[in-house]
């Protein structure tokens, strides 16, 4: 057997068409597979290589950190200095109502964790999410997912779980005392890239401070300056009770996180001890990974940049075939008419050496999600080559 065919026979599937395609190095924004084509990376491995592939200081963090310790014991018991440093750096970056931070090995399990804590902070067993939200696939993070398609061959799952409609004002008047938390993404990433209004997400902090609801901020995809900012939540003028991180926050390594105040967080130590339990998470290697990638993401400023460069996307991304054009920073959705169009230009996007893809929850939409350090070069060179694919697509019709 070939490589796809032991692929495909023995790595476990979920996709009933998947790109099996062979890389063989990434670096940067490109991607190289096994016949030596290069690819120009649009998706950054679903918005967590904000700083490229292998950063060099990054790989230098990794391979230090690994030769002086891997794993050494379950989470929370030792001291281990990568994630010391790692969380007092984050709890420096953020608001002081969230200084504590409690690492899982992906985001899923930081959705988890904190729908834990807001149960066990509130002693109520409501939560409230939304329509066409995703925070993950375990049976916890898939119960307030907001998809009856992907939830219902998998029931019986949480229950006392109901979906609002995102930015719709009179549904935050559902969000009453008997609701644990409500968990958001401030910016709805697998509706194709949807923002809420800036009064919506504050009468939604309101709502929460006056019913003592646990306003849980998912920024597992928006993180790490992805928007425009360090994280979304700047841009609306609000700050959760418990943000989540993931993706970007390993720079390439698994990590997730879910950030609260040390008071908060502290429930967990009691009734019952050990509250929340991992053996991986905060891997002291994804640690060292994910600080080295702050630093870079910091020191080279790269946010600065974000807004010209999602322009410079927006305003060449011009084409009968493209319906519409949404954009928080550098995630961004190109809407075609259909998903057949859609996924016809992005077969042939990859074709041409352009790696993309499309939205959970908008199948219609093409996913581009950078790398933050894309240069204009790579831009314009990725632009033509999906305009030329849209070409290619019509001329076919
Ligand atoms: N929340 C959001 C907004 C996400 O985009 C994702 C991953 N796509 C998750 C949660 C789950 O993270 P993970 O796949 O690391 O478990």
């Amino acid at each position: 057997m070939n490589q796809r065919e032991l692929f495909l026979r023995h790595v476990g599937q979920t996709s009933d068409a998947p790109l099996a395609i062979e890389m063989v190095k990434a670096r940067g924004c490109k991607m190289w597979d096994a016949a030596g084509k290069e690819y120009i990376d649009l998706i950054g491995g679903i918005s967590v290589c904000n700083i490229g592939h292998c950063h060099p200081n990054v790989v230098e963090a990794v391979s230090s950190q690994a030769s002086q310790y891997m794993h050494l014991m379950v989470y929370g018991e030792l001291i281990e200095s990568p994630q010391v440093t790692y969380a007092q750096k984050l709890a420096g970056l953020l608001p002081s109502g969230l200084d504590s931070v409690y690492f899982t090995s992906s985001g899923t399990e930081a959705t988890e964790g904190a729908m834990k804590l807001a149960k066990r902070l509130t002693g109520r067993t409501q939560i409230a999410a939304f329509h066409e939200s995703y925070h993950g696939s375990t049976q916890g993070a898939l119960s307030v997912m907001g998809s009856e398609y992907w939830r219902n061959a998998f029931r019986p799952l949480l229950p006392g779980i109901m979906h609002l409609q995102h930015n719709l004002p009179e549904d935050l008047k559902r969000i009453d005392e008997t609701v644990a938390c409500v968990i958001a993404e401030p910016i709805q990433a697998e509706r194709g890239v949807v923002v809420p209004d800036r009064n919506w997400m504050q009468a939604l902090r309101d709502r929460c401070t006056e019913t003592g609801t646990m306003l849980i901020l998912d920024e597992i995809q928006t993180g790490f300056g992805r928007t425009g900012s360090l994280f979304a939540f700047e841009q609306f003028g609000i700050v959760p009770d418990i943000l989540l991180l993931g993706k970007a926050l390993g720079g390439g390594m698994p990590l997730g996180a879910f950030v609260s105040s040390k008071e908060k967080m502290d429930a967990f130590t009691n009734n019952p001890v050990l509250g929340h339990i991992t053996t991986f998470g905060g891997h002291p290697v994804c640690c060292a990974a994910g600080e080295a990638a702050l630093d870079v993401l910091l020191k080279e400023n790269l946010i600065n940049d974000v807004d010209r460069k999602a322009s410079l996307f927006q305003k060449t991304l011009v084409h009968p075939l493209i319906n519409s054009f949404r954009s928080a920073g550098l995630l961004m959705a190109i809407e075609f008419p259909s998903w057949e169009i859609n996924k016809a230009v992005i077969d042939e996007c990859i074709r041409r050496g352009v790696f993309t893809d499309w939205f959970l929850f908008a199948s219609n939409c093409m996913r581009l999600a950078p790398p933050l350090t894309i240069a204009e070069k790579e831009i314009e060179k990725a632009v033509g080559i999906i305009l030329s694919a849209c070409d290619a697509i019509s001329h076919k019709d």
